[in-house]
């Protein structure tokens, strides 16, 4: 006999695990269903995040930061080391410790709020009297019933139809956060949030790396003047070979690298690189699902069918995250979970899709919320824009990261503030305020009129607000 819940919730990423934890604390009985096992073969927690993206990602740019602030920033400190070196495989094995730290507090979580877990491929079997979802683990199989099913299958990445990944010369994220050794020569095809971070570990130690990006322009989902910026600094400073307008046309392996064919400036070129990351974008995940089985309607692009509060067409059955619309970011896929847990549970819940923050974790980092200024113009809105630099600061300053600015547009009429963009030093924190006044709808005179504390980055947020209405202090 099948052992009933109140909710399954398909996909234990951070849409899925959230809305489990906030489903058992409404009093709810509920079971999380999940099929990630880790390299060493274990069921791990967390999803993409925190197995092979989020949290992973983050500590190897710390480790390769750490690095070049050795190698090229302490000097100005007078602190001098001698033959600083890289030990990949303890940056790795740190890396991984991390992990499976938060993967396991997960398990924790789910054991402190009764959550079932329950380890397998989630497969609607049949919809009558609530729904039938089977669990399969290899020859294993066992039956749930549901009266409410929330889907949170996330994410694949996508492949090149030419390029299948391997794991050791064509990569996709997980193999490049777990290469042991350090490229000579990396390319990266992608120049989106995942190859700009990356490309960023491996060029800091010491990979020489060449980015491929299809769109014409860089960063296009970013505001014009942050992008212009960024590839500056990401080129300049960095060091990364950058190409945009390029068109991949084949990936070929050799025995110990791979050669990249491309067209771009009106003539057919050619990569050789020791490895190669594709990331080329993500797919939602419905494989496998059974979504066919009970008439689960999935668009053409493979994405669930949702409408705004994440009902799909079957009763009583919602999807959140990478697997439905809008941006496939962690902090949206959690906020999904846990307003799907609450009308399930009969309260009124919102997820503001238009106030959903964006961060790029290369140094400097991008953070931004609300509307680009191309995107204003072209939209016809009247704006005023304030914008103010980090050099300005000084706490910038005295950190040694006087890059970047903050960038903010209000309404030219009400002042209401559209759109934040950051570049610079703990933009992913400091977009939090900018989020929190636009989900106030805040004026950039309220920002211009609130104590920020001296001397700290919030103050360049501060300066940028003055700059609308053009009256900056320190510049
Ligand atoms: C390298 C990288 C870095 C990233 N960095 C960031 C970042 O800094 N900030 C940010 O906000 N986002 C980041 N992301 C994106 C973020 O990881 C995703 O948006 C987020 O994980 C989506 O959560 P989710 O719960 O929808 O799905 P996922 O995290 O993909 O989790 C889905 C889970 O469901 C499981 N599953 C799938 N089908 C079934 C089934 N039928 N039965 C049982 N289990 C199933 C999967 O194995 C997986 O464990 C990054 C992604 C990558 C790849």
């Amino acid at each position: 006999m099948a052992e009933s819940y109140d909710v399954v919730v398909i996909g234990a990423g951070p849409g899925g695990y959230v809305a489990a934890l906030r489903a058992a604390q409404l009093g709810f009985k509920t079971a999380c269903i999940d099929n990630f096992k880790n390299a060493a073969g274990k069921p791990s927690l967390g999803g993409t995040c925190l197995n092979v993206g989020c949290i992973p990602s983050k500590a190897l740019l710390e480790s390769s930061e750490n690095f070049e602030r050795v190698l090229h920033k302490f000097g100005a400190h007078g602190i001098s080391v001698k033959e600083a070196a890289i030990d990949v495989p303890t940056m790795i094995a740190r890396k991984q410790k991390i992990v499976d730290q938060f993967t396991g507090g997960i398990a924790g979580l789910f054991r402190k709020n009764k959550v079932a877990s329950v380890h397998g491929t989630g497969v609607f079997a049949s919809a009558g009297d609530g729904y039938t979802i089977e669990v399969r683990d290899g020859a294993k199989s066992q039956s749930l019933q549901a009266k409410n099913v929330i889907v949170a299958t996330g994410s694949v990445p996508r492949a090149l139809p030419f390029a299948p990944f391997d794991g050791e010369l064509v990569l996709d994220n997980a193999g490049a956060l777990a290469l042991e050794s350090t490229p000579k020569r990396l390319g990266v095809i992608g120049a989106g949030v995942i190859g700009l971070e990356m490309g960023s570990v491996w060029r800091r130690l010491g990979s020489e790396v060449t980015v491929l990006e299809a769109l014409p322009g860089f960063l296009q989902a970013a505001d014009e003047a942050i992008a212009k910026e960024a590839l500056k600094v990401f080129t300049k400073d960095l060091g990364l070979v950058v190409h945009t307008g390029v068109q991949v046309t084949s990936v070929e392996k050799r025995s110990s690298f791979v050669s990249v064919a491309y067209e771009g400036g009106g003539k057919s070129q050619r990569l050789d690189v020791d490895c190669l990351i594709v990331a080329v974008g993500r797919g939602p995940n419905t494989q496998g699902l059974g979504a066919e089985q009970v008439g689960l309607k999935v668009d053409g692009r493979g994405f669930i069918e949702v409408d705004a509060d994440c009902r799909t067409n079957l009763p009583n059955v919602y999807a959140v995250g990478d697997v439905v619309r809008g941006p496939m970011l962690a902090h949206k896929a959690m906020e999904e979970g846990v307003a799907v847990a609450e009308r399930i549970a009969g309260q009124a819940a919102h997820v503001n899709l238009d106030h959903v923050p964006w961060v790029i974790y290369t140094s400097p980092e991008i953070a931004w919320v609300g509307r680009t200024e191309q995107s204003l113009r072209e939209a016809g809105v009247k704006y005023r824009s304030g914008q103010f630099p980090f050099m300005a600061n000084g706490r910038a300053r005295a950190l040694g990261e006087p890059t970047g600015f903050v960038k903010m547009l209000a309404d030219a009429d009400t002042d209401r503030i559209l759109g934040v963009h950051i570049i610079g030093p703990f933009a992913s924190e400091l977009i939090s305020e900018a989020v929190v006044a636009m989900e106030f709808d805040a004026s950039s005179e309220d920002i211009a009129r609130i104590v920020h504390a001296h001397p700290s980055l919030s103050e360049v947020m501060h300066e940028a607000a003055l700059a609308v209405d053009k009256r900056t202090l320190h510049i």
